[in-house]
């Protein structure tokens, strides 16, 4: 249809639309971020299309964003040169949430805005932001596939109305009429701040009234030695949507065996651990400067998805799909090449500074273990990043693998360790009895998913990761105290011992599969062992609950 139609706001958009407008608006320069980002967003996709597509309408028009204040008025009009959307995607694009799992979206950012707005940046509300500031927006599209253009008109109530526009350029036009109490927008000072502020690195031209307000080349293509901390740490809040300052950052490049310029970050915050759901992929994927894959989930396992930044390769062709992206060969290569660079990385930082990496263990730690577990491709590395409290660690210190060999005395051949739900209960337990008095180091594992790590390592440089629940463990060859004494104890006849394990074996009746006197005990009188050492008590209770 060509004529004007009325559409009603998709009912997740309702409620989105009624926290933008009624809980945000300490928050509000954001919506300048939000609109640009979209025009960066647009203009990528026309970037990308007319390398490798024909028929481009308004091809000759230069890929850019303008910003236009009017002080009268009271409204600020943001246009650019980009893809544009046809009538279909003003509807959809523009009326619903494309998020998926859009209920669960806003309910999570309704909670966030109740506690700490300065939380919603992560979020990226969207488009919608528009309406923190503006009471009424109108927004002119025309496609770069030269369909006739439209408007779509709301005052963020509950519905919206488009109707065909013609005459318009390729590219989309935002008008916003702005609130009685935000005319401050309408001032060239304040809008510029606000750019400088979010928008710095956005690689097409934004011009405020004519005049271009950003540098536009791209920070990971410049030399490491001209980027100031400053800038490197606002491209982080650029590329993750981020407040803070980034814990670690990588910038490497590299020719061979495949050319890639990258600059990762580890965050300082775990979002997905204060309680937000998970966090989508934080690295985009360039070639040659073009955006080819927004939150990459190729370019990076998905235990890395924590991490924010830019992977650039001219190897990989510029016309390659989304879906292609999935199972090419090259960009495989890449994600390999790229994780190994991050964890050796992440290994000279923890050598560098123990400390400084703690603090990076505790709230990323969990990832790393994920890896461990789902990934084999890079266990060996991940082995030397693991950090464990031991039997002689400092208690909330917990130390390396490497570490626990270093100290091992001459003669053992296994690294043991064993799980409990803190370091009292454990040093309490039975299972360490026989290690404190052989003076032999024992990992303590104090997390469900550890013994499923330690499981997965198998084996660090050579010596195998043991459970101390293992029926069979035999400590008789290490420590301090080879010989076994016998001397002193009072002991039972052998008569009364195997008696007493016929009647234990019988009371217990099917809850064991065997009863047997243990070399082990120093003050305990029993403990439960596990048969088969192939999972751990610890793993099998978790197994349990969840069968349940
Ligand atoms: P997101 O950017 O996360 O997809 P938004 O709410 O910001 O969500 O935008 C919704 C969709 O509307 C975008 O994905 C895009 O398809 C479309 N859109 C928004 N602004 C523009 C624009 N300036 N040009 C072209 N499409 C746009
Ligand atoms: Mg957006």
């Amino acid at each position: 249809t060509n004529q004007a139609t009325t559409h009603e706001f998709q009912a997740e958009t309702k409620r989105l639309l009624d926290i933008v407008i009624n809980s945000l608006y300490t928050e509000r320069d954001i919506f300048i971020r939000e609109l640009i980002s979209n025009s960066s967003d647009a203009l990528e996709k026309m970037r990308h299309e007319s390398l490798t597509k024909e028929d481009v309408f308004d091809a000759h028009v230069p890929l850019e964003v303008s910003i236009d204040l009017d002080e009268e008025k009271h409204t600020m009009t943001i246009t650019d040169t980009g893809i544009g959307m046809t009538r279909a995607e003003l509807e959809t694009n523009l009326g619903t949430i494309a998020h998926s799992g859009s209920g669960k979206f806003v309910a999570e950012l309704a909670e966030a805005a109740r506690k700490d707005v300065n939380l919603i940046g992560q979020f990226g509300v969207g488009f919608y932001a528009a309406f923190m500031a503006g009471s009424k927006v109108t927004v002119q599209s025309r496609s770069w596939d030269g369909s006739e253009g439209n408007e779509w008109v709301s005052e963020g109530a509950g519905s919206f109305t488009i109707s065909e526009k013609p005459g318009l350029h390729r590219g989309t036009k935002i008008i916003i009429e702005l609130k009685d109490d935000a005319h401050d927008y309408d001032k060239k000072w304040k809008v510029e701040g606000i750019i400088k502020q979010y928008s710095t690195f956005v690689p097409f031209p934004i011009k405020l009234e004519g005049e271009t307000v950003n540098t536009v080349q791209a920070i990971w293509t410049r030399n490491k030695s001209e980027i100031t901390d400053e800038e490197y740490n606002d491209f982080y809040k650029f590329v993750g949507n981020a407040f803070d300052e980034p814990h670690y950052r990588l910038h490497f490049s590299v020719d061979a065996p495949l050319a890639i310029n990258a600059v990762l970050f580890a965050p300082k915050e775990n979002f997905e651990a204060m309680g937000f759901g998970r966090v989508d992929p934080g690295v985009n994927l360039y070639c040659q400067k073009v955006l080819i894959d927004q939150h990459s989930e190729n370019i990076l396992p998905e235990w890395l998805r924590f991490l924010k930044g830019v992977v650039d390769s001219e190897d990989l062709p510029l016309n390659i799909s989304r879906q292609a992206l999935q199972d090419n060969a090259l960009v495989m290569k890449l994600r390999k090449v790229i994780t190994k660079r991050f964890l050796k990385f992440l290994a000279e930082e923890a050598k560098r500074d123990s400390e400084y990496y703690l603090d990076f263990w505790n709230t990323f730690g969990i990832y790393l273990k994920e890896g461990v577990t789902s990934d084999f491709e890079f266990q060996k590395e991940l082995a030397q990043l693991v950090r464990f409290e031991s039997s002689r660690s400092e208690d909330g210190k917990p130390t390396s693998l490497a570490e626990y060999v270093e100290r091992m005395a001459e003669g053992q051949e296994e690294i043991y360790y064993i799980n409990g739900p803190s370091r009292a209960a454990i040093e309490a337990g039975p299972y360490v009895e026989m290690f404190k008095k052989k003076n032999i180091e024992i990992v303590y594992t104090m997390e469900p998913i550890d013994d499923f790590v330690l499981n997965h390592l198998g084996e660090f440089e050579g010596k195998k990761l043991v459970s101390a629940d293992r029926a069979d463990l035999d400590l008789s060859k290490s420590g301090d105290d080879t010989d076994s004494d016998e001397e002193t104890a009072e002991k039972l006849s052998s008569g009364d011992s195997s008696d007493l394990l016929t009647w234990l074996k019988k009371t217990l009746e099917d809850k064991v599969a065997e009863v047997i006197e243990s070399k082990r005990l120093v003050d305990s009188p029993a403990m439960i062992v596990n048969p088969d050492g192939y999972m751990t008590s610890s793993m099998e209770r978790i197994m349990a609950a969840s069968r349940m």
